[in-house]
């Protein structure tokens, strides 16, 4: 599936991306999801397709993130609220 500039980046990891050919060659990028792609400097014709989706280190189950803290507060708030 290829995106185009302005669209929703649907999930994070390494996009190749083609241009016009008289811009530039195919090459790959990491796009970060829920962030937008960005239109290219250079030509009109720039498309992105997924070629390996990956978790970002912040998402993944296995690390510490500030979210934490904001589900322990959430935790928190429902203890306080059953008493
Ligand atoms: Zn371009």
């Amino acid at each position: 599936m290829l995106y185009t500039p302005g669209e929703k980046v649907p999930h994070s990891g390494i996009y190749t991306v083609t241009h016009d050919p008289e811009h530039a060659r195919e090459h790959e990028v990491t796009c970060i999801k829920g962030r937008k792609f960005p239109p290219c400097r250079n030509c009109k014709g720039a498309r992105f397709e997924l070629k390996k989706a990956t978790i970002q280190v912040e998402d993944h189950l296995y690390f510490k993130t500030d979210g934490d803290a904001i589900k322990m507060g959430m935790e928190a708030l429902k203890k306080a609220r059953r008493k």
